[in-house]
């Protein structure tokens, strides 16, 4: 069995590992960037990259070439039943105040690849391996063991950082979910919430959906969840659908026959811009983890980032914004805290305080209004206020780019 040492070693090459990685090497630690595919690799997303996560990947060095391929988002269009929103301005003062939200719609396999590139420049090494576990701090550093083709090896590192995503399992072993503990987040309800969102989406081409606007459908069939078009270049999209589950034997039947709905039948507010389209490869699904949020943020030597950390807002699913602005605080933590000599929890704690008090706020918004939205007269209402008024329009599209 190989052994190896590490400053530092980071679980997953996704938004939140690949901005942890670029964080430790640019304080000059050594950093390896572990993850269980080769790059480039797909996620099944809806490939929004919104403002904040746009701002995030900038500040850590993503390629401008590669964002260039994409374009700025001009607005956004919502169906429900009781009518439809256009929220693209009109007018120049509409334009010009949308024009500074720089949002784009970026196919995974580009976005996680460029930004592991950006954590391979920044001098991170990346390496293929499945861990299949993180030891128990020993107080120099923890063990992480994995698997790959050629065996197994065994890494020693003064601190790690958990990004593995949805259903981290390494994640759930070592910062398991607790109900009282201060380096956590948590969000107290009264209601149960229901623990998961499940989507599905796949690539068409041929789309004649509104140029360069991102598209939602609340109609009453798909709630609580949403159906999306989103542009790509060339006439193509990536079409969606996610809904929320308790869990049981029937929610991938029920998640197929919600995308087929979306994306076959006549009555579906996209079949107008599906009509010629032409899907490109299998649709896939995927689940997202939508909470209670009460996973542990922090323990000696160890941080955990991104989804790992069930940070995904609970209304529209989206979690890159938080991956990357995570990732990236997990990783200046750490760094700091092993150039002090002293990664221990204490001296990671300032991770978990910024992170509450930056994420619980946006999380605990997008709930509760998740369950002011699933009431399909309240929708209703919505949109018959928004309508007759444009600035209230600029503002809702501004909101819906600063997803992602
Ligand atoms: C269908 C769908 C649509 C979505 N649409 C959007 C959207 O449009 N905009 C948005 O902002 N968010 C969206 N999200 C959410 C978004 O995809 C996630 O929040 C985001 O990917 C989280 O980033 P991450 O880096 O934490 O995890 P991930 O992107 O999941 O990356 C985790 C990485 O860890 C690796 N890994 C896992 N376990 C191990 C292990 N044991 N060993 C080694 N490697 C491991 C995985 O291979 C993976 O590469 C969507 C989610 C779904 C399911």
């Amino acid at each position: 069995m190989t052994e190896e040492e590490w400053d530092a070693v980071v679980v997953g090459a996704g938004p939140a590992g690949s901005a942890a990685a670029i964080m430790l090497a640019r304080a000059g630690q050594r950093v390896l960037l572990l993850d269980r595919h080769s790059f480039p690799r797909d996620k099944p997303c809806g490939d929004l990259i919104g403002v904040r996560a746009l701002i995030a990947a900038r500040r850590l060095g993503v390629d401008e070439e590669i964002l260039a391929g994409y374009p700025r988002l001009a607005g956004a269009y919502l169906t429900a039943t009781a009518g439809a929103l256009d929220l693209t301005p009109s007018t120049r003062a509409g334009r010009a105040l949308l024009a500074r939200s720089d949002a784009r719609v970026i196919p995974r396999v580009m976005f996680d690849a460029a930004m592991v590139r950006a954590a391979q420049r920044a001098g991170a090494k990346l390496r293929r391996l499945t861990v299949r576990e993180v030891g128990t701090w020993d107080g120099m550093g923890r063990m992480v063991s994995g698997t790959r083709s050629d065996g197994d090896i065994r890494l020693r590192a003064q601190g790690v950082v958990l990004a593995g995503g949805y259903g981290c399992r390494v994640a759930a072993d070592v910062a398991p979910l607790e109900r009282h503990n201060r380096d956590q987040i948590a969000m107290p309800t009264r209601v149960p919430e229901p623990s998961r969102g499940i989507a599905m989406r796949g690539y068409f081409r041929n789309v004649a959906a509104p140029n360069g606007r991102i598209s939602f459908c609340l109609d009453d069939w798909v709630l609580p969840g949403y159906g999306w078009v989103f542009p790509l270049p060339g006439g193509g999209a990536n079409v969606g659908v996610g809904t929320l589950t308790r869990g049981g034997a029937s929610e991938g039947e029920h998640l197929r026959s919600l995308y087929s709905r979306f994306t076959e039948n006549s009555a579906s507010p996209a079949a107008p811009w599906l009509s010629e389209a032409q899907a490109e490869g299998p649709a896939r699904s995927w689940p997202l983890d939508l909470g209670p949020r009460r996973r542990r943020l922090t323990a000696d030597g160890l941080l955990v980032a991104g989804e790992a950390a069930a940070l995904v807002g609970p209304l529209t699913g989206a979690g890159i914004a938080f991956a990357l602005e995570t990732g990236a605080a997990a990783g200046t933590t750490l760094a700091a805290a092993l150039a002090a000599g002293d990664p221990r929890a204490g001296a990671l704690a300032s991770y978990a305080r910024t992170t509450r008090r930056r994420a619980l706020p946006w999380l605990r918004a997008e709930h509760l209004a998740q369950r002011w939205l699933s009431d399909p007269s309240h929708l209703g209402a919505l949109v018959s206020t928004i309508r007759p008024l444009p600035p209230t329009g600029v503002l809702g599209a501004r909101l819906l780019l600063h997803l992602g």
